[in-house]
């Protein structure tokens, strides 16, 4: 939970998720749905799903208890490198390095590395010179060799060119601290820019209930409950005759405010109507919720600027 999501709104939610799945086993039994609402707003719902699937092969494959070595741990779902690594040297002492960006940081600078820290040869480079470090330590040093790593790079190896030097138990062979080069390293290719797709959230609503479609199984946001969403950006008047080929009878259109959710790799710009129906309507593939049965669909908080008007009876039409 912890990955991309900060500590204050983890810490009541991994109680709330620990006491509602308590093992491996009640997580695994659990059905798609109650995984996911069990998540809502949390984001990259990935997570959720792999630890559901990891936890489905722990059972099934290891009779529920976790695997120790980090190539066991490597074929659990969700579990890369980095959190394998994590597991298997600070849990167990297996000498396997752990790389994050303070680890790159702090490595590239003490050995003078000039080559793109996001480069996949650059931290080929660096895990070799770390497992170096780590074959020449006894085994219950292991962890505190990685962890220490990362605290120096968190605590004093600062990045944007103000590390902590004086302090450092390295300054006497860092390289970069030598050649006065810490403004230079680590270099870093810039981020890619993230792609932007234009949407339109409609709000369909009849006296009683919203009108919410599944996502797809596989891709971003897998499995979870949305408004019903169509691409660019639509006027009212395309909305309403979108809608009215689909069979839905329309008796009001309001425009809503726009709205922007943010991705780790694109961004939706969103705008929004609420549609009001002249009567129920039944639709393959989708589903007409009422306000009680509300809980039991996870809706992700892409959409939480748009689900205050599911059941605002204030929204005049
Ligand atoms: S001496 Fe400075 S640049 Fe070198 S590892 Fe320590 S904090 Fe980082």
């Amino acid at each position: 939970m912890l990955q991309q999501t900060r500590i204050p709104v983890v810490t009541e939610r991994f109680t709330r998720f620990k006491q509602k799945f308590p093992d491996l086993w009640s997580l695994a039994e659990a059905s798609w749905d109650e995984v996911f609402k069990e998540w809502e707003g949390l984001g990259y719902y990935s997570r959720a799903r792999n630890m559901k699937r990891c936890a489905e092969t722990i059972v099934r494959d290891y009779a529920g208890n976790f695997p120790a070595g980090y190539d066991e741990l490597r074929k659990l779902p969700g579990i890369g490198e980095y959190t394998a690594a994590a597991v298997a040297s600070i849990v167990y002492g297996e000498k396997v390095p752990l790389i994050d960006g303070n680890v790159k940081r702090v490595i590239a600078r003490l050995y003078g590395i000039t080559d793109d820290v996001r480069e996949t040869k650059t931290e080929k480079k660096i895990r070799i010179l770390l497992e170096e470090h780590l074959r020449t330590l006894p085994e219950e040093d292991t962890a505190s060799f990685n962890v220490g790593i990362m605290e120096l790079g968190e605590v004093l190896c600062l990045p944007n060119a103000k590390p902590l030097c004086e302090g450092c138990p390295l300054k006497d062979v860092c390289a970069a601290k030598k050649e006065n080069r810490t403004r230079e390293i680590p270099v870093l290719s810039p981020k890619k820019k993230r792609g932007i797709e234009q949407k339109t959230v409609l709000v369909i609503r009849d006296e009683n209930a919203v009108y919410l479609e599944k996502r797809p199984e596989k891709g971003l946001l897998s499995g979870l409950y949305e408004p019903i969403m169509k691409e660019g950006h639509r006027t009212a008047e395309e909305v309403f005759s979108g809608l009215t080929d689909e069979g839905f009878e329309i008796s009001e259109i309001v425009r809503l405010p726009d709205a922007v959710h943010v991705f780790s790799h694109k961004e939706w710009h969103m705008t929004g109507y609420l549609v009001r129906l002249r009567k129920e309507m039944k639709k393959d593939r989708i589903f007409r919720v009422t306000k009680e049965e509300e809980s039991r669909y996870a809706i992700p908080s892409a959409f939480a600027a748009y689900r205050e008007y599911f059941w605002n009876q204030e929204v005049r039409l």
